[in-house]
């Protein structure tokens, strides 16, 4: 069984912390291997075109995670400073309300036919929901490893465009159960089996057959609740000592902002995708799907908001909530193909797409609430700023040692700057 409270994990060395990764996830090192090495330029050059090489990206691991009861390690894959820090955090905290609840819905995605140069579109859209039976019937005979895993076609909806740059036309919806895949191969597929007998029926052309990416019937949920005295900012140094409800009020008050206005809710989302994107990649899946889908339910009312909301219990608790669109796989595209996707997948011992993208929403749950923490208290720069200047020392040519040391002078003077970088470093070469 996974432990994911690791204690002092951050003090120990890069070797260190695989042998403890190891023992958490109760697997052998060797299944973490792929972790410290790159992807073969074999596999590399089978998965995209024109390859000259690979890119390589930190691949940290955020702690404290209980989703549904059960401890989770989660593979984060990402650039930015910070983010790793803060998941691992609120995971704490949200573990004190007994962890993350997640739900998820059956994988459906939806397979778009655009049906052009029909004559009577509403009579057209009667033909296609008089045959949806046969037409069901007729996209799940073709051979297909997903029909046999309880996967298929499900339903066939039929939408008019009234009004476009082009005139009236019809859009076919194929709602598809994916299964344990993303699906957008296994749709597409379906999508262009079942467009000649589209045509057949309507007399029209099917132009496009393509799934859409806003996948809002493949849906996750993550729910945490916070005790308020979780929330209490013991004060030190220059940072002020915030009582527990002052913080969480000032967490609701930061997301009602996002809620009404979305210049704010594109900067909160993108905090939230601060937590999704990295666990997304980590296991090899298609994180511009992902990214696609979220933006546009979070636009789903015509006007762009939160994806989450904050608020509180009777008990004066902070709860946390966050549905968002997550369509992901644990079979098809880079899932089984990158050796670093598979063990990603196996530290966190997901059995099914559905447990995968449970344990996603709630790492976008965590980062938000880290992001709203710093911005409703201390600010979002002093906990980052000691991070940033450590990329800020290796970019002025800090290496080893010297770039904890050239990090910490400049936290302290509060100067993070290239310049003064370069000038320490001289400094403590000379
Ligand atoms: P895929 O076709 O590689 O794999 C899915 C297949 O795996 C299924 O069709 C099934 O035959 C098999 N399978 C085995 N076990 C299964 C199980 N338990 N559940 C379900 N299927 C199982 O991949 P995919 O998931 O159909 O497509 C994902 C890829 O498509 C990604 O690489 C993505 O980047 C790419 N893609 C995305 C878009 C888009 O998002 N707009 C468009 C085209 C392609």
């Amino acid at each position: 069984m996974t432990r994911s409270r690791i204690a002092g994990f951050y003090n120990l060395t890069l070797d260190e912390r695989r042998a403890q990764l190891a023992d958490a996830a109760d697997l052998p090192l060797s299944d973490l291997l792929p972790f410290n090495s790159l992807l073969p330029t074999d596999i590399a050059s089978h998965m995209v075109e024109n390859v000259v090489g690979t890119f390589s990206l930190p691949l940290g691991v955020a702690l404290n995670f209980t989703v549904n009861g059960r401890d989770v390690l989660v593979p984060m894959v990402i650039e930015e400073p910070s983010v790793v820090a803060g998941a691992s955090f609120m995971a704490k905290l949200v573990r004190a309300g007994g962890g993350f609840t997640a739900t998820s819905i059956d994988p459906l995605m939806i397979g778009q036919l655009q049906v052009l140069d029909v004559e009577n579109v509403e009579k057209a859209a009667e033909r296609i929901l008089a045959n949806k039976a046969e037409l069901l019937t007729y996209v799940d005979a073709a051979e297909s490893s997903l029909k046999s895993r309880g996967g298929g076609a499900r339903d066939l909806e039929v939408r008019i465009i009234a009004e476009s740059p082009i005139g009236k036309f019809l859009v076919v919806h194929l709602v598809y159960d994916v299964r344990d895949a993303m699906g957008a191969n296994a749709v597409n597929t379906a999508c262009e089996r079942l467009a000649p007998k589209i045509e057949a029926i309507t007399s029209g052309r099917v132009h496009l057959k393509i799934l859409s990416n806003l996948t809002d019937r493949c849906m996750a949920k993550a729910k945490c609740t916070i005790p308020v005295n979780e929330l209490a900012i013991v004060g030190r140094d220059d940072i002020p000592p915030f009582a527990g409800e002052s913080v969480r009020d000032g967490i609701i008050e930061a997301w009602a902002f996002a809620a009404a206005d979305p210049y704010r809710a594109a900067t909160h989302n993108k905090g939230i995708m601060n937590g999704v994107d990295p666990v997304v990649i980590a296991t090899g899946n298609d994180w511009r799907a992902v990214e696609a889908g979220a933006h546009a339910y979070a636009a789903r009312t015509g006007r762009y908001t939160s994806l989450s909301t904050w608020s509180k219990d009777d008990e004066g608790n902070l709860i946390g909530e966050l549905e968002m669109p997550l369509a992901v796989g644990i079979v098809g595209g880079a899932t089984k193909v990158h050796p670093a996707a598979q063990a990603a997948l196996k530290l966190m011992r997901v059995k099914s797409a559905n447990e995968l993208a449970e344990i996603i929403v709630s790492v976008g749950l965590a980062q938000n609430m880290a992001a709203l923490r710093a911005l409703a208290t201390e600010g979002i720069q002093r906990g980052h700023m000691s991070l940033h200047a450590r990329q800020v020392a290796i970019a002025a040519g800090a290496t080893g040692e010297l770039i904890e040391k050239v990090a910490s002078q400049m936290a302290e003077e509060r100067i993070v700057r290239i310049e003064r970088a370069k000038e320490i470093l001289k400094g403590m070469k000379s």
